[in-house]
């Protein structure tokens, strides 16, 4: 007997109350009888059709309901009380086999590997092996994008092809130069030519290693392991960044809590502060990256200075930076800052005969009682930054004992997907994402047109999308379009959802500027991961 039509009945069943539920107008609230009728029918549908797991997951619900009970539920509880269910729903329509991918990635920590290759099979078989071992795969076949999205996410290990549209594999090495210099960052280059010439010029440009294609997929898999092993090992064991010559922020965590204990002995007041370079990425975007790297050192260095040699600077990531004032009280630290805001406002920077200044602002907590831990400390003194780039930039703000009232920065999060099932786990995947102070406005839709006809599309706040590139009425492509040729693009980072076996979609979808893509079927906590990621690059 052919299960197949059953199976899918019950599917697009579950998928119709869901629909109802969350999404239909009239419902706030959902009675406990509803809920329960409803996985009572799924266990029984499911136990004869043999679908074991969701047999289990909606018998193990049930046990926790009573069927005559009069309570009702709030949409929020009850998304999360059926994520499981919704999870397993998902499986069971996409994969042949209820099994997770092993190694899938599980934490938005993996390692980043980042590939630059306009051959689009190659970057999908790519992709798909190197995250089928757990690391985190970005993709690119515009080599200009791939350069500021290198600037952007920081990958861990870089595989560039030497054959690239406009601009080859050295081209692109070459723009990412000071970072090859000072960076430890794997660079590997794969080519279809693999001749010794070619192979001594990509080891001279600053590759690490070179990989002929056709690639043998098993000796390129151990090689990119060693490579990642020992960037590992690498950024375990340094505590100064290369770039800046400060101290980094493996450093600045190791010695943050010494201040603490510090304090509970001598009860001295200290002061740290967050700073942060003003529109920098106005700086690298009109004066290119070297650049930018010159304004980080040069400020870094000017700081270092311009302090006593008790107070310390670390480089947090970025264009962020922490200063560690001892025995400075909040008045002090703040008339210490200012002053560096000040002559550091002064300072020139020349490119090609133009001159330029920069500035930042400086968010400021003073620890002047035992119960602060760092963590508090270093939150306020972040909202305190934030406040600053609020009021105008080019400022310290300070708070000095709770949490701010602040205003959070709100980036919008958009899901457009015809399935109510991903909709609606993606949602609330979405919310249990902490982004410390930027707020996420969230909201799922179910097509194109009704996500283009909201306010929100237009809005010109900072936008992520998750798009599905298949939907009827108007597909994900096309949205993708609309959206990155629109007034606001350059607002808007774009995760495209996409079936594995559609080669020229993803092709399309690239070059149409999605800033990063996942084939489905995928498992959701793969999905978080990858969102997690490239929403954090935003903060
Ligand atoms: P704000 O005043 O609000 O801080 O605006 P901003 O432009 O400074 O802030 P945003 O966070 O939008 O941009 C930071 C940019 O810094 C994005 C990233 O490309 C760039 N960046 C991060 N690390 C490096 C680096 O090591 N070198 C260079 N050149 N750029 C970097
Ligand atoms: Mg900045
Ligand atoms: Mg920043």
């Amino acid at each position: 007997m052919n299960l197949e039509k059953y199976k899918n009945h019950l599917i697009q069943n579950t998928k119709k109350i869901l629909t109802n539920w969350f999404e239909s107008k009239e419902n706030e609230r959902i009675p406990q009888r509803e809920v329960y009728r409803f996985l009572h029918s799924i266990k029984g549908t499911a136990g004869t059709i043999q679908l074991g797991g969701l047999m289990q997951v909606s018998d193990r619900l049930l046990s926790v309901l009573d069927e005559n009970s009069e309570t009702v539920w709030e949409l929020d509880e009850l998304r999360t009380f059926l994520f499981d269910l919704m999870e397993l729903t998902y499986e069971y329509e996409n994969y042949e086999h209820v099994t997770m991918k092993s190694g899938a990635i599980r934490q938005s920590n993996a390692q980043l590997i980042q590939i630059i290759d306009d051959d689009v099979s190659m970057l999908i078989l790519l992709k798909d092996v190197l995250e089928e071992k757990g690391w985190m795969v970005i993709t690119n076949t515009d080599p200009e994008k791939a350069v500021n999205q290198y600037f952007e996410m920081q990958p861990d290990l870089l595989i560039i092809d030497l054959h690239l549209p406009l601009k080859d594999g050295f081209h692109v090495l070459e723009d990412i130069q000071t970072h090859n210099e000072k960076y430890f960052i794997p660079k590997l280059i794969i080519s279809i030519q693999n001749d010794k010439e070619t192979r001594m010029k990509a080891y001279q440009s600053g590759a690490d290693d070179f990989i002929g294609k056709p690639i043998d997929i098993e000796e390129f898999i151990v090689k990119i392991e060693r490579h990642l092993q020992r960037k590992k090992f690498f950024d375990q064991s340094v505590l100064i960044d290369e770039l800046t010559q400060i101290y980094n922020r493996r450093f600045l965590e190791e010695t943050l809590p010494r201040y603490f204990q510090e304090y509970k002995r001598s009860k001295q007041a200290f002061s740290i502060s967050v700073v942060d370079i003003d529109f920098f990425k106005q700086v690298n975007d009109t004066y290119g990256h070297l650049m930018g790297d010159k304004v980080l050192t040069e400020f870094a260095q000017f700081i270092k200075r311009s302090i006593r040699s008790s107070d310390f600077i670390f480089r947090y990531g970025g264009e962020e930076f922490v200063i560690i004032f001892p025995g400075t009280t909040n008045e002090k630290a703040k008339q210490r800052l200012t002053e560096l805001i000040h002559t550091f406002s002064k300072k020139k920077f020349t490119y090609k005969e133009k001159s330029f200044s920069v500035t930042f602002s400086a968010g400021l907590f003073t620890v002047e009682n035992e119960s602060v831990t760092p963590e508090e400390a270093f939150k306020n003194a972040d909202h305190s930054l934030y406040e600053a780039k609020r009021l105008g930039r080019a400022r310290v703000e300070t708070s000095h004992t709770s949490l701010l009232l602040y205003e959070k920065k709100v980036v919008n999060v958009s899901v457009i997907d015809d399935d109510i099932i991903i909709r609606t786990m993606l949602n609330k995947i979405i919310e249990s994402i902490d982004m410390g102070h930027v707020e996420l406005n969230i909201a799922v839709y179910e097509n194109g047109p009704s996500f283009f006809k909201s306010r929100r599309a237009n809005d010109g706040r900072d936008h992520f999308l998750i798009v599905d590139g298949v939907m009827p009425i108007m597909d994900g492509l096309e949205v993708l379009q609309k959206v990155k040729t629109g007034p606001h693009a350059n607002q808007f980072t774009v995760l495209m959802l996409t079936g594995r076996k559609s080669e020229a979609n993803i092709a399309q979808a690239l070059k149409l500027g999605a800033d990063d893509y996942v084939t489905k079927p995928f498992s959701m906590s793969e999905l978080q991961a990858r969102i997690e990621r490239l929403l954090k690059r935003e903060k």
